[in-house]
């Protein structure tokens, strides 16, 4: 079991990976923890957390969370190969309120989906409306130059 170094108290993520809470855990390794969802959108939901309290995507080292999709990769396939019913997998993070994060420790949902289960995304109002082509390229440039790749850096730029 993991000692968090900055062990936030009241995470329930955080007392999990150290074993001071009780979980059904399906994988550990010296960076990430991998356990059933206590409320699960269908049978075999499992969330993925790094060992050390990160409440943020941007408090996770890169690495790290690099790290939690190859296991989220591995779960993935070994739901469709555990009998579970598991006709595709979704993945889901929520980082931030406004994403709907309830539990304020980063974590990688990895869930069976199988034809009428009920889960689904809705989408707002304007998501039928297109954006236009010069659209796209001023926002594209705003997160370009927030990556720190402007214009004349060297990021794969596809317009004609
Ligand atoms: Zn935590």
């Amino acid at each position: 079991m993991f000692d968090c170094s900055i062990n936030m108290n009241d995470c329930i993520f955080c007392d999990i990976v150290s074993g001071q809470a009780e979980a059904t855990l399906v994988w550990q390794d010296d960076l990430v923890s991998a356990f059933m969802d206590i409320q699960p959108v269908n049978v075999g939901h499992i969330d993925i957390v790094p060992n050390v309290h990160a409440s943020r995507l941007s408090d996770l080292p890169e690495d790290t969370g690099a790290h939690m999709f190859r296991i989220a990769q591995r779960i993935a396939h070994a739901l469709r190969q555990s009998g579970i019913p598991c006709e595709g997998v979704n993945m889901f993070l929520a980082d931030g309120k406004a994403a709907m994060q309830e539990i304020f420790h980063v974590h990688l949902h990895v869930f069976p989906r199988i034809p009428g289960d009920g889960f689904g995304l809705k989408f707002g109002e304007d998501y039928f409306a297109k954006p236009t082509r010069a659209e796209l390229e001023e926002v594209g440039e705003k997160i370009r130059r927030a990556i720190g790749q402007g214009a004349e850096g060297d990021v794969v730029n596809r317009a004609p």
